[in-house]
């Protein structure tokens, strides 16, 4: 509930929606009670065809006339005492007495409100009964319009307000995930992410929504009806309402067992999710090791779970509806066995415990009816709400600690501007895990001159690719220190320091976009004719200009997915040439490419690191040839730092790598 509660404080920013949601459900719920008021009237006066100033001047001699008669039964019993009774008898004579006095209090009320209503009454309500009834059918056809003119802006008030609160709510995640470091986005989470983007915040949206349209606007309408019940007699209302201490004990034990059954659905779709996303992605290691069968098997696990989670919260869903319902009728029965029996005898008392001062009509008691159902409507239809509220709160428990968790990689308070990374590069001491467990860097040590290019070779998984990304501050050391010159890269303004350096990956990373914008990614303020430049450099120019239908302007599609590996290489060359960086790191850039492709990049290459401090990561030995020295790293280690020649003529695993893996692409 406390997460829940940041989502409420968050959306009560928007004030003047929230004000005119409260006065708009003030509005509602005051025609709502007032045109079950309208009974009153229309069985006290209408039916019996009486007219209101009939009914005020027969109402005042009743209670003249009740009055007089208490007046005098007072009188006879004072007259009684003859100082022979027992203390008993005198007592019961005294409060009978006592009650007398409160009946002729009551009466003189009655007499007083009538006949200051009278003046009013005469002049300005018609003397004739079905002119009344014209008046009545009136008041509840204009009293349900302007209530239904204030429903409309509620309920769009409210729709505004929970719309607002999950775009902001969206935006806000959204730019906090940005900020993460790159494992929050492995393959495995970004499936929960993606749940967590559209059902929970959406769910959070519909709590709010509920809590601020519904869960205010019943209660107010069922508040409303209570008092007009209690006004007519809250002695009534409070022997009738005996039971509702138990609804409350049965609401609270069911609340928690559908927030229990709501967290644990919302964990199984995160699941789903996550097992989609693989096998889509994974699509070709399913197919090529033919798993389809047990892929589909083990997704048809999951969406069992989730029929056995949503049929487990529909039934303590309507388990609550259930209890509600019968708890509601039972309240019912016994104001209408009570209140009949009031009315029918003519009693004020039940059960030796007075529930009116004066004998309730008809009217009152279908005008107290009238209320109760008024105020049972509501809260029906509020039943709903603890599944509403759950549901949001299990959906809030996943999104704020995911807001709350603070970036793996921080930028230090005051960090020292990079703006030229023209110097050295030193790894000094370093160490890295990821899972404390298994140790990825172990002892690094070295240093990497100011435009020298560096080949990185090495079993897979021995940590090549995580040794570069320290370089980007894509990850921290855990132990020792990255320097560029002097300054350990921790001290550095992050953003300065990925402006300055241009990332190759294996996967070529294109946006849904044109190729233009494509190019131009990263370097926002870049012409068109330096975006033609760099793709010129890049070798793509020809390409575009010649095989996309559209040319620069053609769209290249979701991943680039109309485009070769090759072209796609290069066009992520022209976009990191177009930002001009000073250092490189190329990860396996080569790999699965077509030969010319291949030719042209080794060729965009060789002009382009010429300046720059290089990192590549490659087993062709095409590529090795543009380093001026290979390092050699092997379970997390250096084994060694040469020539090819140097290497070839003395490290063996460099000899083995060369033998396996070298000679193929050669
Ligand atoms: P290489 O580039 O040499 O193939 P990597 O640097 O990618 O090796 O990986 C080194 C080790 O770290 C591997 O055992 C790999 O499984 C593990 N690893 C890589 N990235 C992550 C990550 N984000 N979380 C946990 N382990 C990782």
């Amino acid at each position: 509930m406390k997460n829940l509660g940041r989502a409420i404080r968050q959306a009560l920013r928007q004030r003047f929606t929230i004000i005119g949601i409260i006065l708009s459900s003030l509005v509602v719920a005051f025609f709502w009670g007032a045109n079950i008021g309208a009974v009153y009237p229309f069985v006290e006066v209408v039916v019996q065809n009486k007219s209101m100033h009939d009914w005020a001047r027969e109402r005042v001699a009743e209670s003249e006339k009740a009055s007089a008669v208490a007046k005098q039964k007072i009188h006879e019993l004072e007259q009684q005492q003859d100082g022979t009774e027992n203390a008993q008898s005198l007592n019961n004579k005294k409060n009978e007495i006592d009650a007398l006095r409160l009946r002729i209090e009551a009466e003189q009320k009655v007499i007083a409100t009538t006949k200051s209503l009278q003046p009013y009454i005469e002049r300005y309500l018609p003397n004739d009964a079905f002119q009344t009834l014209v008046l009545i059918a009136s008041f509840l056809v204009v009293g349900t319009i302007i209530k239904n003119l204030f429903l409309v802006a509620n309920m769009l008030l409210v729709q505004r307000f929970s719309e607002m609160t999950t775009l902001e709510l969206r935006n806000q995640v959204f730019a906090h995930t940005m900020k993460m470091g790159l494992g929050v986005f492995n393959k495995n989470r970004t499936g929960d992410l993606m749940s967590r983007f559209t059902g929970d915040i959406a769910a959070i949206g519909s709590t709010i929504a509920f809590l601020f349209g519904r869960a205010l606007r019943e209660p107010l309408k069922a508040a409303v009806c209570l008092l007009g019940a209690l006004w007519v007699s809250w002695q009534l209302m409070l022997f009738s309402f005996m039971v509702a201490p138990l609804a409350l004990i049965l609401t609270y034990v069911l609340a928690k067992s559908i927030k229990r059954a709501n967290r644990r659905s919302m964990e199984e779709s995160s699941q789903f999710f996550r097992r989609l996303l693989q096998s889509f992605s994974g699509i070709a290691a399913v197919k090529a090791n033919t798993m389809e069968k047990y892929e589909c098997n083990r997704f048809r696990r999951t969406t069992r779970e989730i029929y056995r989670k949503s049929m487990k919260i529909m039934f303590y869903h309507s388990l609550t509806k259930f209890s509600d319902e019968v708890l509601g009728m039972v309240v019912v029965s016994i104001s209408i066995l009570a209140g009949g029996y009031l009315v029918l005898n003519q009693e004020t008392h039940l059960f030796g415990l007075a529930m009116t001062t004066r004998p309730m009509n008809l009217a009152s008691l279908l005008m107290f009816y009238g209320f109760l159902i008024g105020a049972s409507d509501p809260l029906r239809k509020l039943s709903g709400f603890v599944n509403t509220a759950q549901s949001g709160a299990a959906a809030a428990d996943r999104i704020y600690p995911l807001l709350d968790r603070k970036p793996a990689i921080i930028e230090k308070e005051n960090p020292i501007p990079a703006k030229n990374l023209a110097q050295p590069i030193v790894f000094d001491g370093v160490n890295f895990h990821y899972d404390k467990k298994e140790p990825v860097l172990r002892d690094i040590n070295l240093k990497i001159l100011c435009g020298e290019t560096l080949a990185i070779v090495g079993p897979n998984g021995c940590g090549k690719t995580t040794l570069v990304n320290l370089i980007p501050r894509f990850y921290d050391p855990v132990d020792g220190e990255v320097r560029l010159g002097r300054s350990p890269f921790y001290d550095l303004c992050i953003q300065d320091l990925r402006r300055r350096i241009g990332i190759v990956t294996q996967q070529t990373i294109l946006f849904d976009d044109t190729v233009l914008n494509n190019i131009r990614y990263g370097s926002p303020r870049a012409t068109d004719e330096e975006v033609f430049a760099a793709a010129k450099k890049a070798y793509a120019h020809d390409f575009i200009m010649q095989k996309l239908e559209h040319g620069y302007d053609t769209n290249v599609g979701e991943s680039g997915g109309r485009l070769s590996g090759g072209q796609k290489q290069r066009l992520s060359l022209a976009r990191i040439i177009l930002r001009d960086p000073q250092i490189m790191i190329l990860d396996e850039a080569t790999s699965q490419i077509d030969p010319e492709s291949e030719q042209l990049i080794h060729k965009v290459l060789e002009k382009f690191i010429k300046d720059r401090t290089t990192f590549i990561i490659t087993h062709r030995l095409s590529t090795l040839s543009l380093a001026d020295r290979i390092l050699v790293m092997n379970e997390g280690q250096i084994i060694d730092v040469g020539s090819h020649e140097e290497l070839a003529s003395r490290c063996e695993l460099y000899q083995k790598l060369y033998q396996v893996s070298f000679k193929e692409s050669a």
